[in-house]
């Protein structure tokens, strides 16, 4: 009999209805109640990882700490749980099926005709279960990707099956998230969508044992009833998932509508402490009632999709409650900045993040953004491509090399201040070659980002393939961009701040995927207390 528990959740009627805020409330309330939880992420496209997806498609790319390129859901069961994730916590169907095609090649499968059935499900069954088999997890919740109908999502839908077979009642269940549309001419609730994404997972031979139900209005009792009666569903087993006014409310929703009981109840666990989620709740005490707000530009160029930037967007709100202050984010498209209008559009915000970002589009939008906060003292906060932008703008307005670029944008400038890193350039492959996930990093003691770390050594995690170029790096220091940031081991440059500025830090790794909750990003909360003292100061 299997020790680690699953629970299975896929989604219904639309996509977009957060099964991966569910799913990461849900292990929030289990965690509180005793319980070693992990979410993993399954998603059915055929790209091995997202590393090498535009974020127009999925929105951000996260990363882990060993490096791998994930669903953008791995940052919220971070962000939530407060725990690292890893590459075993994201499988896509191309992973699933370059293994199988991989065996095949091996001779693996003895001379037998590999086929969906049971070739690719039992891959899918043996990655739901890698991380049960660590023993480090009680309860494993896996969130199936897409919509159930999809084609895509059948293979999966049929090893949950399986395993729910395999592992039984007690040790398996699946959760179903639904919507229960509001149609507003005839002041009602729907159930008919729900019943028939009920019946379409029951064709394929999964009875869910849990209806989750966003909802812009309250269920009432007989919705519930009807809901369990044409859903095969017990009563009790019907949850509530009301519109929120913030992702972070979602837990205390989860807990008052007993999702967290229902499943132990099941899975005959015992029920442990009532949660109290009492940092989580100061947390939000905060977010909710701000002393002050501050404005805070974003300057990238996939700023139509907020996604793109969801890991910076979530670690600004756990920064902004932790210096109780609102934050605003004003986005800010980089390719409508020029040097004419980017006083105009930036007069206002009272700190600038110079956001990451792949390729020449926009660039010297940034690079305008960076000199007007530079010059006018306003907080700067540049992150990857960031930091090189802020490099490129010293090298050319302060150091007067003309034309100063980054390799990646101009292979022939003559000051290629942003070099391609000496490990990349025998790279050919897009997918997973970046020089990824957590780095060591020393930082001077003399220093702005000493004083916020309050530590000499410190790791973050990346994604790259260029570094500031150490041939000019006495020509920086000596004009007053500090370089303190460095890994010792190959002495690449981690960080560069200005001396003679309140505030300006370029990174050039990625602080913001290590945000969570209850451990606010040291970098940011010092950023947005910055943003306020400026604010204040003006
Ligand atoms: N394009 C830059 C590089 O590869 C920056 C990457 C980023 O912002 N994540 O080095």
């Amino acid at each position: 009999m299997s020790k680690t528990k699953y629970i299975f959740v896929t989604g219904g009627v639309t996509s977009s209805l957060g099964k991966g805020i569910i799913s990461a409330s849900l292990a929030k309330l289990l965690q509180e109640r005793g319980y070693s939880v992990t979410i993993q992420k399954l998603d059915p496209y055929i790209n091995i990882d997202p590393g090498t997806l535009n974020p127009y498609e999925h929105g951000e790319c996260f990363v882990t700490e060993d490096g791998a390129e994930t669903d953008l859901d791995l940052g919220h069961y971070e962000r939530f749980l407060n725990i690292p994730t890893s590459q075993v916590n994201n499988v896509t169907t191309g992973r699933i099926y370059q293994s199988v095609i991989d065996k095949e090649r091996k001779g693996e499968f003895l001379g037998k005709t590999v086929q969906v059935i049971p070739h690719i499900t039992d891959e899918i069954k043996y990655r739901i279960q890698i991380l049960g088999k660590t023993g480090d997890f009680d309860i494993v919740i896996t969130e199936i990707g897409g919509t159930i109908g999809d084609i895509e999502s059948l293979p999966y839908v049929e090893a949950v099956r399986q395993l729910k077979w395999e592992l039984g009642d007690q040790n398996a269940l699946a959760i179903h998230l639904t919507l229960i549309p509001y149609l507003a001419a005839a002041g009602e609730l729907k159930t008919k969508p729900t019943q028939h994404s009920v019946k379409m997972l029951m064709q394929s031979g999964v009875t869910p044992d849990i209806l989750v139900c966003r909802t812009e209005h309250h269920l009432n009792d007989n919705i519930k009833r009807k809901l369990a009666l044409f859903c095969n569903v017990k009563k009790e087993s019907i949850i509530e998932s009301i519109d929120a006014e913030t992702i972070y409310d979602v837990p205390n929703l989860m807990l008052a509508e007993k999702l967290d009981l229902v499943v132990l109840n099941q899975l005959k666990l015992p029920l442990g402490k009532v949660p109290k989620l009492l940092k989580w709740n100061d947390f939000l005490q905060k977010h909710k009632n701000p002393k002050n707000n501050v404005t805070i530009g974003i300057i990238g160029k996939y700023v139509e999709l907020h996604d793109a930037y969801k890991s910076i967007n979530e670690a600004l709100i756990h920064a902004g409650a932790n210096n109780e202050v609102k934050v605003n984010i004003h986005w800010v498209h980089s390719e409508n900045l020029t040097e004419n209008n980017v006083s105009k559009k930036l007069k206002n915000l009272n700190g600038i993040i110079v956001a990451p970002g792949f390729g020449g589009r926009g660039i010297e939008g940034k690079i305008d953004a960076v000199r007007f906060a530079r010059e006018n003292k306003i907080p700067f906060l540049g992150i990857c491509l960031g930091m090189q932008m802020a490099v490129i703008e010293y090298a050319r307005n302060v150091l007067g090399l003309t034309n100063a670029n980054s390799l990646e944008m101009n292979e022939k400038t003559r000051h290629p201040v942003i070099n391609l890193m000496k490990e990349q350039k025998k790279v050919t492959n897009k997918g997973g070659t970046m020089r990824l996930g957590a780095w060591n990093c020393s930082l001077s003691e003399n220093s702005k980002v000493f004083d916020i770390y309050k530590s000499k050594k410190i790791s973050e995690r990346h994604r790259h393939r260029y570094e500031f170029n150490n041939k000019y790096l006495n020509q920086f220091n000596k004009a007053g961009m500090q370089t303190t940031g460095i890994n010792s081991k190959t002495d690449l440059v981690e960080i560069i701040e200005l001396s003679n500025h309140p505030w300006f830090i370029g990174v050039q790794y990625h602080p913001e995927y290590k945000s969570t909750v209850l451990n606010p990003h040291p970098l940011f909360v010092a950023f947005i207390k910055a943003s306020l003292a400026h604010k204040k100061s003006k």
